[in-house]
């Protein structure tokens, strides 16, 4: 059956809500996406048929719940392109799966001198846990500068990737510009130096195909609850032969094979980085969201964003005194972020919400990218699988009434 965003969007139960009497514009899908029937109707059918905890009962509640458990790392192994689900660590997101490099990985095998790059568009997550770990171990942190069209410099590559690199750090696409980096170019790059590559998939496995494979790289860490699932589950694949010989994360119950009263020993991977009771329902919740990924068909959802994408840009850039950040060409993610005249984002925000149009304002939780874009804040639309483009019309009738609001010239 042929891609049809309005039946498409009648499987969110959300989009039934009306607040104020009128319909909801959700224009945030980068900061958490929307859930399907189909996922929260599984996560609802695991607690009311399924729910136990798993690895460790003799009983078919247990083996049922394992069984789910443990099949979906295959599951979603095959859905980025990984050989086989040895290589997945269920985590919280993409923020505790760089902290699980970070630490796992960082703290057992970098020394005082050792450099990890980075890019100037990275989130946060991808930032602060190398902070942590540079002081720690008194690292050099280096960055890939941006161009002023919002692309990775690559030019720089030469000079900032150097014989000492030992980790190159990268997101897969912004969540502020929308580009979509070359990761395999990248790691292939970074290869060659003779460091590993960790891409931050965050902002790409919900909205395109994404082969760990064919880019290459050595790790690769995602959240579900931007791809349709539910929050609190996350993942990091990671090259088999890399999980085994990393220390625990985090320990406790689960990692562990003896326990001895001044010692332990650890699991083989993955169980060894997943302490305590994990996500169980969570986890149901992610299988069926690439159940109904699959099933909607990645390539038809990205092919839907790009056209909503470009109608955005279109519709956005006709706006007097708009300043739009990030590639206005080529291919690109689902964001927008832009600022209006001098008004602050979190006023333009607040004035859109009056209209049910929900956009975010603010860092973006990449103040690094903030400076170097000159601004403080930005307001950011974004879309998804479900975004009409009549709610792109909602959104710009919106911006003009503010406009006119605060007197904009
Ligand atoms: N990286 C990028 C590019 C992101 O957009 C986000 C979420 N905004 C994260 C990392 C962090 O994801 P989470 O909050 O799910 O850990």
């Amino acid at each position: 059956m042929s891609f049809d965003p309005v039946r498409v969007r009648a499987e969110f139960p959300i989009f039934s809500r009306k607040i104020r009497g009128k319909e909801i514009a959700y224009l945030d899908s980068a900061a958490t996406s929307q859930k399907p029937a189909a996922v929260i109707d599984a996560m609802d059918a695991f607690y009311r048929e399924h729910n136990s905890n798993v690895h460790r009962g003799a009983y078919v509640l247990s083996e049922e719940a394992t069984a789910m458990f443990e099949e979906t790392r295959g599951k979603v192994a095959k859905f980025i392109g990984a050989p086989s689900g040895d290589g997945i660590v269920y985590v919280r997101n993409t923020t505790e799966a760089i902290n699980l490099v970070a630490c796992a990985w960082g703290r057992k095998y970098l020394k005082a001198g050792d450099e990890i790059l980075l890019t100037e568009m990275e989130h946060h997550s991808n930032f602060v846990p190398w902070h942590q770990l540079v002081k720690d171990k008194g690292l050099v942190l280096r960055h890939i500068p941006i161009t002023d069209e919002g692309r990775l410099d690559l030019a720089a590559l030469d000079r900032v990737l150097t014989k000492k690199t030992r980790l190159v750090s990268i997101c897969h696409a912004s969540n502020v510009l929308g580009t979509i980096n070359p990761v395999a170019e990248i790691t292939a790059a970074a290869h060659r130096a003779g460091a590993l590559c960790l891409v931050d998939g965050a902002q790409a496995v919900p909205h395109m195909r994404v082969d760990v494979a064919a880019i290459g790289c050595d790790f690769y860490a995602f959240s579900a609850h931007k791809m349709c699932g539910p929050t609190g589950i996350g993942v990091l694949w990671a090259r088999p032969e890399l999980l085994k010989d990393m220390d625990p994360f985090m320990v406790g119950g689960e990692t562990i094979v003896e326990v001895h009263l001044d010692h332990s020993t650890f699991r083989d991977p993955p169980h060894r980085y997943e302490p305590g009771t994990p996500a169980i329902a969570e986890v149901a919740g992610l299988e069926a969201a690439i159940a109904w990924l699959e099933k909607t068909g990645i390539d038809a959802v990205h092919a839907h964003e790009a056209s909503v994408t470009a109608y955005a840009l279109k519709r956005l850039l006709e706006i007097p005194r708009l300043t739009f950040y990030g590639p206005r060409t080529g291919p690109r993610g689902g964001v927008a972020c832009f600022t209006l005249d001098d008004l602050h984002p979190h006023d333009l925000a607040t004035c859109l919400d009056q209209d049910n149009v929900c956009i975010r304002a603010g860092h973006h939780c990449a103040q690094p990218l903030m400076r170097r874009l000159g601004v403080v804040a930005t307001a950011r639309a974004s879309f998804y699988v479900y975004t009409l483009p009549s709610e792109i019309d909602r959104l710009i009738e919106s911006l003009n009434r503010a406009r006119e609001f605060f007197g904009c010239r």
